[in-house]
């Protein structure tokens, strides 16, 4: 078991989000480190786009403390042009709002994400598809607030599940059998799946999978 963190580093290009989600960490991170006046506004810091050539790791997330759809066009363009300089590694973006973005050309080792966490969130699915043009697709269930039902997982390349951590009153708990149906369906499809490490209490040894693309791995694909 280890934590998705030893494998993917976050780079926060960008820190800020107005989406307001109650259970936002990188919000409380920002308040307590002061790392920008106000989170409700996303500001860029373009020093940083430096740390993509890195090597050390063979995966990125870029959007650790920001959600992509409040990134100005000018941030989004000068980040592809740094990831198409460094075509081996991957750079993993995350967004709730898909219907916002209008990405039609994206580098080959970029990876655009949505975030599930209701039944109805679903249609983000059909709206990344629609809004963003790339090569590679993902979607992460993280934290659960019900069992999301049947998914349509055509052209999905990984899969994180995981459950809300910290201590907010009223958390949701992810619960094993909504954990599960998403699994299921990936193994279904021979989509990776990657149940983060907050999730190993609910579940056997043999049951709990920590999968992820080769090229997260710097495994030639
Ligand atoms: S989308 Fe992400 S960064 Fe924005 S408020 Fe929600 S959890 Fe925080």
């Amino acid at each position: 078991m280890y934590c998705i963190k030893d494998k993917i580093k976050n780079i926060n290009l960008v820190i800020g989000c107005d989406i307001g989600c109650s259970y936002c960490y990188a919000r409380n991170n920002c308040k307590r480190f002061r790392s920008i006046p106000d989170f409700n506004i996303p500001t860029f810091f373009e020093s940083k786009l430096r740390l993509l050539d890195n090597k050390k790791y063979s995966a990125y997330l870029l959007t650790g403390q920001s959600d992509l759809s409040g990134w100005k066009d000018e941030w989004v363009e000068k980040t592809f042009e740094k990831i198409k300089q460094n075509p081996k590694t991957q750079y993993i973006f995350l967004t709730k709002r898909p219907e916002r973005l209008n990405i039609q050309t994206a580098p080959d080792n970029a990876w655009f994400g949505v975030t599930i966490t209701t039944a109805k969130e679903k249609v983000r699915i059909k709206q990344l598809f629609e809004n963003v043009k790339a090569k590679h697709y993902h979607l992460t269930f993280e934290p659960l607030f019900e069992d999301v039902g049947s998914l349509d997982l055509e052209n999905i390349d990984w899969i994180v599940v995981g459950t809300e951590t910290g201590n907010r009153k009223g958390k949701s708990i992810s619960k094993r059998e909504w954990v599960l149906n998403i699994v299921n369906q990936a193994k279904e499809k021979n989509i990776p799946v990657f149940m983060k490490e907050d999730l190993i209490c609910a579940f056997n040894e043999d049951e709990f999978i920590q999968e992820m693309p080769k090229s997260f791995l710097g495994e030639e694909v």
